[in-house]
């Protein structure tokens, strides 16, 4: 695997596989990589004939300095792991690669980008990931493109913007990796204390709460999203900012929970450490409705280390 630093390296790289009419695949990444991460590239690696993970921490996407400041950084770990992990190429520009003295645009997604992580990070932090990804896009050029459910609000929003300005790339979402104890993999986990981590699997118990009322027969949004509060208001040293049930196409919280697709979203702080994370939950429409809605199985039933939601990543 090479490390490359930029856009003329990369395009010349690329371009034989690109004349060969080789597939390419792009995992975005801010680097800090964990099993969450590298269950994309794999992915990647099983569906693409040439893999590039891109590492940029972007500062356009940060709200906070201090978030910015205290990003785990350590290039050299993550190009053992992306390469044991099927990279061919890692793409690790500088600050100046990817904004050039006299940059001067931004890419923009309305509407999906105003509630939840817009309302708390603020519209600057969806415009810096779009105006990132696209450029990413140009640069790499790639068949497919390959995100986390982890930050469903953001796999949204580049769906959006694949749609809306005719990237001709297909994007993967793929499964959020967790803890055994359930806690979403992030590379902010890393930032815990040891008091802390524990607390930050309240985030993944409230989910489990939301959808265990939803498989009771709560109909209810706001009786549903108190039994999940419950437990996060209980655990002390957690600041919670929302715990939603959303319209998964829209984000926007729901009036009453029907048959189809919902999202239970929550995002808080574990001390200074800012948390998200969510849980698709299907409730069916038919009689198997009375047993309660479908969702991913509890990661501890799994019995390994990481555990993955579902197996498959979902084109869509
Ligand atoms: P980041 O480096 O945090 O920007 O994440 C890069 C990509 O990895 C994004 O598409 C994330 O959604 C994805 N990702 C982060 N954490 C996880 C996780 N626990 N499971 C699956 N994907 C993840």
């Amino acid at each position: 695997m090479r490390t490359i630093r930029t856009v003329s390296e990369l395009r010349e790289a690329l371009a034989p596989a690109r004349r060969a009419g080789r597939t390419i695949g792009l995992v975005p990444t801010m680097g800090a990589l964990h099993e969450g991460h590298l269950s994309l590239i794999r992915r990647a690696r099983s569906e693409c004939d040439e893999v590039v993970v891109s590492l940029f921490v972007n500062p356009a996407q940060f709200n906070e300095g201090a978030d910015l400041d205290a990003y785990p950084r350590d290039e050299a770990r993550d190009a053992e792991l992306a390469e044991a992990a099927g990279a061919d190429h890692l793409f690790a520009p500088g600050v100046e690669e990817v904004y050039p003295r006299g940059f001067a645009t931004t890419v923009s997604v309305a509407s999906l980008t105003g509630p939840l992580e817009g309302a708390h990070r603020g519209k600057g932090h969806f415009d810096g990931v779009t105006t990132v990804v696209s450029k990413l896009f140009n640069m790499v050029g790639p068949d497919v493109a390959y995100f986390g459910q982890k930050d469903g609000q953001q796999a949204a929003v580049i769906e959006r913007l694949v749609q809306d300005l005719d990237f001709a790339i297909r994007i993967e979402v793929c499964p959020t990796v967790r803890e055994s104890d359930g806690l979403a993999l992030s590379s902010r986990n890393v930032r815990l204390s040891p008091v802390e981590r524990r607390r930050a699997t309240a985030l993944y118990r409230a989910l489990r709460a939301v959808s265990e009322a939803i498989a009771r027969g709560e109909r209810s949004p706001a009786a549903v999203t108190a039994a999940g509060r419950a437990d996060l208001t209980s655990t002390g040293g957690i600041e919670l900012e929302y715990l939603e049930l959303v319209d998964p196409r829209t984000f926007v919280p729901i009036q009453h929970v029907e048959p189809g697709d919902l999202l239970a979203v929550v995002a808080a702080r574990v001390g200074g450490t800012r948390l998200i994370d969510n849980q698709p939950i299907q409730v069916p429409s038919t009689a198997a409705g009375m047993e309660g809605p479908t969702e991913a199985s509890s990661p501890t039933e799994a019995g390994s280390t990481h555990t993955q939601e579902a197996l498959e990543c979902s084109a869509r």
